[in-house]
């Protein structure tokens, strides 16, 4: 039926330029016709032909020339249209929002515009995210400075007791940490956002990966009494051994961070067909189900005021969640608040470089 339709419709076109052709050629024929009768010159038949032939030609040419802004001027709105708004974008506005009334299909036209209508929501969608992204560090860097500032402040009395004063030393030193921490997450972020990371896979034990870094987050789990359960099947892995012990050591320090004095944490390990599956599970406050989509954006906190008693940027799941994704991974949560929660990650065993 398409192909019908544009065989009629070129038919169409060779007929509508046929008969143009035609009517110029008819008057340049009868104004020539004039021209020899008026100063009485009769030329022979062949320099008859080749007149009325240039003369036809100059007559198209020179109406068409005349036509053409008119019978243009829709594509001559369009283009301006289409430069004021490049000019805009190249400035940073990016409320563009061209029409796109070319008729139906792919008409080169609507693709264009289109196209650049998309470009703009992009580039004002990636601006917002920029805005919000400066917000958010710029609140994260100025809560420890305002703490840092006051209790410096507070240090500078001399009369203060010495308790207090390894007390105020000690908040300032935690804060110091958490701006080196923030710092640390920021600039992992960034190198693995710019595809420049040396990804770097060997193979490995990942059961092995695994007990060390329990082990190496006793003093924390000890500290707070909580139980832990590790069930590690034995798995060898292809996969960047530094980025995941990154995954792994984040969703551990979240588990025990987030779970109360004397809670449980299990951790597991298995193979499913070409998979890796690990399960890090607690039984502490759980995620609400409207949190559950959002913890893995950056700077996301679920509770913000247990957060803030806790500590954190909210940046350790976006990077998790990014590491997965360069083992072309996948992680999901399950989770119900004041029962606990689980991260699974599912890596492929033999990763692709
Ligand atoms: P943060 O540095 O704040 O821990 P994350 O990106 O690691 O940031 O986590 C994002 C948010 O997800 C946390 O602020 C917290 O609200 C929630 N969250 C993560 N892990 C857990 C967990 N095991 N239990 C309860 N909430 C969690």
């Amino acid at each position: 039926m398409k192909r019908l339709w544009f065989v009629f419709k070129s038919l169409l076109t060779f007929i509508a330029v046929m008969a143009v052709i035609s009517l110029f050629w008819t008057v340049a024929y009868f104004i020539t016709e004039a021209i020899y009768t008026r100063f009485a010159w009769q030329p022979q038949q062949l320099v008859r032909q080749i007149i009325t032939s240039v003369s036809g030609f100059f007559l198209f040419g020179v109406s068409m020339s005349i036509l053409s802004p008119f019978l243009r001027k829709r594509e001559r709105v369009l283009w301006k249209n289409l430069m004021d708004a490049i000019h805009r974008i190249a400035k940073g506005d990016f409320q563009i929002n061209l029409r796109a009334d070319w008729g139906k299909g792919n008409h080169p036209f609507t693709e264009l515009v289109e196209g650049l209508n998309d470009m703009a929501a992009n580039l004002r969608a990636m601006e917002e995210m920029r805005q919000e992204f400066i917000s958010n560090v710029s609140h994260e860097i100025g809560s420890p400075l305002t703490s840092i500032r006051g209790f410096a402040r507070a240090l500078k009395n001399e009369h203060l007791p010495y308790e207090q004063r390894m007390h105020y030393l000690d908040i300032i030193e935690a804060e110091c940490v958490r701006l080196s921490k923030l710092s640390d997450n920021l600039l992992r972020l960034a190198m693995l956002d710019s595809d420049r990371y040396p990804f770097q896979p060997i193979s490995y034990r990942l059961d092995s990966q695994l007990q060390s870094l329990i082990l190496h987050c006793e003093p924390q789990w000890m500290e707070k009494e909580i139980e832990i359960t590790v069930m590690l099947e034995k798995v060898v892995i292809t996969a960047d051994e530094d980025l995941l012990s990154q995954v792994w050591l984040n969703l551990l320090h979240n588990a025990i961070k987030f779970t109360p004095k004397g809670g449980a944490i299990t951790i597991q390990l298995q193979q499913q067909d070409n998979y890796a599956i690990v399960i890090v599970a607690d039984n502490g406050p759980g995620i609400a189900e409207e949190d559950q989509p959002r913890i893995f954006e950056r700077f996301y906190k679920a509770d913000k005021s247990r957060n803030r008693a806790v500590g954190g940027s909210g940046l350790g799941l976006a990077i998790v969640d990014k590491i997965v994704k360069i083992h072309q991974g996948k992680i999901s949560v399950c989770s119900r608040l004041g029962e606990g929660t689980e991260f699974h990650v599912q890596l492929p065993i033999q990763c692709r470089d």
